[in-house]
């Protein structure tokens, strides 16, 4: 007690003693209150009205008269306590704010029994309140502190020890602008969109979860799940951005429901989203992340549509895969990598062997560039036949990379490694140089036929770069024909490039048909010459009476539409006999010939 009163003497805001207040009031029956200095003598408030504090006063110099008017008048609560902490005054917006009764508003009410009264109405955490008034009181100089009330509301207080004890302060209702502090602070830590947790936020989250769970002695299990959508990009590219939008939300709010409480859950970007899961057992975490994907892959309904999408997802555990944030994101993304190209799969636990994987990707795509001077990159090239006369009438290019050590990787793993790479733009004219290139040696009636890869597509410039490697070579435009496939046209500006090389002469046809989304109505709104039904449908169709019926129809309709209709992988005679007689006019397949060096090529045109 005796401390505390001393330090009060130093200047401080008083704190209150246990017995509830101090002896002797400052402000005496005489009626006057007299700050140290002399500053303030001011006149005992001795009536009250309308439950405002009306203070009458005598006052004895002009500057406190000032003060007095400004005290009653200004927006912001204020109070003045005594050393003994009793209250000298308070201005009419501090009862207000404070809601305090009349008889409370008194010169001489101990600031204990404004503080018994806040707590009985529930206006004020009491003890809390004591603490913080008691941290200001320990210091010398102005603070400001925030006030949170019980119902919600924060005011700031501005609290100023008088020199010869006691404290003055002011107090603001910020409610206001502290909420949109929290709503700044909200947008900058979430993900608008979904609402949950975005990528720093969800970094910071890791770590600190790290931290928690390594501190204390053994360290906590627990698993670090990444997932994308499977699919999403079509639902973007059929629907529109806005059910794409619409579609990530009500992921968000799927995924939410079905993870325990108080489980981090964030949108990382784009359709990649994060779980930070404590688990006991591996066990736990697959099942959570199963259900996870289920609740993803359930249809969404929109008014005349159904959209179903799937998702891939990746798990690493704390400890076991790592103890620090970069780490465990690597796994887990890794994972998430790995089971993206297992069709078969949606949930995978990072293991070691990935890791090796992913060197050897890197080292394919550190290869890549010199491959292409090399020559371990080379194209070869596969005869398009005219069925009713059984010459060739075009080739196909296709890709080939013979690696030194590991043999052919497969060329849709040669453009899916350029594509992540950003060696792409480079590849793609690499081919596209090496095709025409060949072509100019070949008989003008034989024509090449290249295969274009989204991003080439997309690339700026790209109709540009084609019209000057058809010049660069001396080919004709119409010699050039483009295949591309559904999954790259996806908007007008696609529309645009096509027309621009069409209006040149350039070919174009629609691959794999029948294997993406909107076969049918892509035909329509994209200016082709030629669909090639995919292989999938051409194989056994002269046994497969479903196979034989699709093929008919793409037939048909192509027909229908001026298109001409190349049958891919024809390998038997029975399946040419069925695919010419239900009116595809070109055949591609290992009947023919199978993709082939250019020198073979040459031969076999001599042939
Ligand atoms: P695609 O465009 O559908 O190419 C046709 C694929 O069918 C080729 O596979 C070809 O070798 C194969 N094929 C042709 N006839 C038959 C047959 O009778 N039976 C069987 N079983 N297969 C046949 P390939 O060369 O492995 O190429 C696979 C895919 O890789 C291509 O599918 C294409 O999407 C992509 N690709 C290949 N070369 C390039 C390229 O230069 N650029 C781009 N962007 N993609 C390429
Ligand atoms: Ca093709
Ligand atoms: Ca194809």
């Amino acid at each position: 007690m005796q401390t505390d009163v001393k330090r009060r003497r130093k200047g401080g805001p008083a704190a209150v003693d246990d017995k509830g207040g101090a002896a002797a009031p400052p402000v005496g029956r005489s009626g006057r209150a007299v700050t140290t200095d002399g500053l303030i003598v001011a006149a005992i408030p001795e009536s009250y009205n309308n439950q405002l504090t009306v203070v009458r006063r005598k006052l004895i110099s002009p500057q406190a008269e000032r003060l007095m008017v400004a005290f009653e008048n200004i927006r912001e609560g204020l109070v003045m306590y005594d050393d003994d902490e009793r209250l000298v005054m308070m201005n009419p917006r501090y009862a207000e704010m404070y809601a305090i009764p009349p008889d409370l508003q008194k010169p001489g009410v101990r600031f204990a029994e404004l503080l018994d009264y806040w707590g009985r109405v529930g206006l004020l955490d009491v003890e809390d309140n004591l603490t913080a008034r008691r941290d200001v009181a320990s210091r010398d100089t102005a603070s400001c502190v925030r006030l949170h009330l019980c119902d919600g509301r924060v005011y700031e207080l501005n609290e100023q020890p008088l020199p010869g004890g006691g404290w003055v302060s002011t107090h603001d209702d910020i409610t206001a602008r502290v909420r949109a502090e929290e709503r700044i602070l909200f947008l900058a830590r979430h993900d608008a969109l979904t609402g949950l947790e975005n990528r720093a936020s969800f970094h910071e989250g890791l770590s600190s979860h790290l931290a928690k769970a390594t501190k204390d002695g053994t360290p906590n299990r627990f698993a670090l799940m990444m997932f994308d959508l499977d699919r999403f990009k079509a639902i973007n590219d059929q629907l529109g951005h806005d059910r794409g939008d619409q579609v990530l939300s009500l992921i968000g709010r799927r995924v939410f429901r079905k993870l325990p409480h108080g489980t981090r859950v964030a949108r990382l970007g784009g359709d990649e989203f994060a779980i930070i899961l404590d688990v006991a057992d591996r066990s736990m975490a697959r099942s959570v992340a199963a259900d996870v994907v289920a609740a993803i892959s359930e249809p969404f309904e929109f008014d005349t549509v159904t959209a179903e999408i799937g998702a891939s997802l990746g798990i690493a555990y704390h400890p076991d895969h790592g103890d620090d944030v970069t780490t465990l994101m690597k796994c887990a993304d890794q994972a998430l990598r790995a089971v993206k190209s297992r069709p078969a799969e949606a949930i995978l636990e990072y293991d070691r062997t990935l890791g090796d994987a992913e060197t050897a990707r890197d080292e394919l795509i550190n290869r890549l560039p010199g491959a292409l001077d090399t020559g371990e990159i080379a194209l070869h090239f596969q005869p398009i036949i005219n069925a009713a006369t059984g010459q060739c009438t075009s080739a196909e290019a296709l890709l080939r990379w013979r690696h030194p050590t590991l043999g052919m990787v497969a060329p849709d793993r040669v453009i899916e490694l350029a594509e992540e790479s950003r060696l792409m733009p480079r590849l793609g004219l690499w081919i596209l140089k090496r095709a025409l290139a060949a072509a100019s040696g070949w008989p003008r009636h034989i024509g090449v036929a290249v295969n274009l890869s989204a991003i080439q597509f997309r690339e700026e410039g790209f109709a540009e770069s084609v019209l000057a490697a058809i010049a660069e070579a001396g080919v004709e435009p119409e010699r050039l024909e483009l295949e591309l496939t559904e999954t790259l046209l996806c908007d007008d500006s696609a529309v645009a490039t096509i027309k621009k090389l069409r209006y040149q002469g350039v070919r174009f046809s629609l691959d794999d048909f029948g294997t993406g989304y909107a076969s049918m109505s892509y035909l329509l709104r994209f200016p082709f010459d030629r669909v090639k039904i995919d292989r999938s449908f051409v194989s056994s169709v002269d046994i497969r009476t479903d196979r034989r019926i699709i093929v008919e129809a793409i037939a048909g309709l192509a027909d229908r539409l001026g298109l001409e209709v190349v049958a891919e992988g024809v390998e038997t005679e029975g399946e040419r006999r069925i695919v010419q007689s239900v009116g595809c006019g070109f055949l591609q397949g290992y009947l023919f010939g199978k993709p082939m060096p250019e020198a073979d090529f040459r031969a076999f045109l001599d042939h």
